[in-house]
């Protein structure tokens, strides 16, 4: 194996799936729905044969029903499966419960689905299978939902250990173990590996990771194009995909450094105001609203102070009445002389716009 390989992969990463999570959500609400075969979609009978199932819940699951399944033919498979049209605002909104919580195990955070995302907790100091329970915990207490939980230290590696005990686990692949997991694992179960991918193993004899193991990056390279790097990295469980944090951002703001160093109220005083107007640029750009107001100092003697003012609903984004609130601080902070170098604005407490009116909304 080349030598780069053998320095490890130190990164911690969960991806973490919520149990048939549009069925599950259902049973919770309904207690009648609990004991018997549920799909998720509409019922054929009501809806002229039209319509497909989101997610059947394991009973379902058992008589051959699956995700994606034209409704006719689910209930060919299962007479007694019962449909519950699905409903999308009640799942977004346990989905944002779900990430919230996320965000208190890291910022690092790749949604997948509403119900599915990777987690890098590489700068939490507590070990990955203790965050694992911890988060699984929190999502059961907050939402009473079960989840299942991948730990490893690559996206692969995390997804198919969240696959290995389903439902309701927790399966670790530690270094010393990826690779025999890998070379276990039958082919269909590679990341990527299609019906089409499939078929074209059965024709070369290749059944697990054992069998793709053995072949050589050039005969993959001759069989399946750039994929073959992919499967053959795959076999020797080695992944580098970053998770990609597509997660709402913490905070947004902006800073300015002076090359002379500022004496005068009123530069600072135009200072916050330019930097307020750049920052609600941004907000209003992404259409984000903020309920934390920080503002950074940093003086000549290279001392820096920040202090935030945290409102129980949004900030306004009024350039003006944010520069009034930054040099309230300022002043607070400076209130004789002074020789500033830097100065920010940065807003926290992110939330998006669209969310805020539903909450505005729902208090009449
Ligand atoms: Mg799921």
């Amino acid at each position: 194996m080349s030598e780069f390989l053998q320095a490890k992969d130190h990164r911690r990463i969960l991806h973490v799936d919520i149990d048939a999570f549009y069925a599950q959500v259902e049973m919770r609400d309904n207690p009648k729905l609990r004991q018997v075969p549920l799909g998720i979609g509409r019922d054929p009978d009501q809806h002229h044969g039209h319509g497909v199932i989101a997610t059947a819940n394991y009973i379902a699951r058992k008589a051959g029903v699956h995700s994606a399944m034209g409704a006719i033919e689910a209930k060919k498979a299962c007479p007694n499966l019962v449909f519950v049209a699905p409903n999308f605002e009640k799942y977004r909104a346990i989905s944002a419960q779900i990430h919230a919580i996320f965000h208190e195990f890291t910022d690092m955070i790749e949604p997948v689905a509403l119900d599915e995302a990777y987690l890098d907790v590489s700068a939490n100091k507590m070990a990955a299978p203790t965050l694992a329970a911890q988060l699984r915990h929190r999502i059961w207490e907050e939402t009473h939902l079960t989840c299942s939980v991948g730990v490893s230290y690559n996206k692969v590696l995390a997804k198919l250990g969240s696959e290995h005990h389903k439902p309701n686990g927790v399966t670790v692949i530690p270094h010393d173990l990826a690779q025999d997991f890998m070379l276990n694992l039958p082919i269909r179960k590679f990341r990527g590996v299609g019906q089409k991918t499939l078929e074209k193993f059965e024709k070369l004899g290749v059944k697990d990771g054992r069998d793709l193991f053995a072949m050589s990056l050039d005969d993959l390279r001759v069989h399946f194009g750039s994929f073959g790097d992919v499967l053959y990295w795959q076999a020797r469980a080695t992944h580098f995909s970053p998770v990609k944090d597509r997660s709402v951002r913490q905070s947004v703001g902006k800073e300015s450094t002076f090359e002379f160093a500022l004496h005068d109220r009123s530069q600072i005083e135009a200072a916050f105001k330019d930097l307020a107007e750049k920052v609600v640029a941004n907000m209003t750009k992404r259409k984000l609203l903020g309920r934390t107001l920080t503002v950074k100092i940093r003086d000549e003697q290279f001392k820096t102070q920040t202090k935030g003012i945290t409102q129980s609903t949004t900030f306004d984004l009024d350039p003006a009445f944010m520069a009034r609130q930054a040099m309230l601080i300022f002043d607070e902070l400076y209130p004789e002389e002074f020789a500033i170098r830097l100065l920010g604005i940065t807003f926290s407490n992110i939330v998006e716009q669209k969310y805020e009116a539903v909450s505005l909304f729902d208090q009449f």
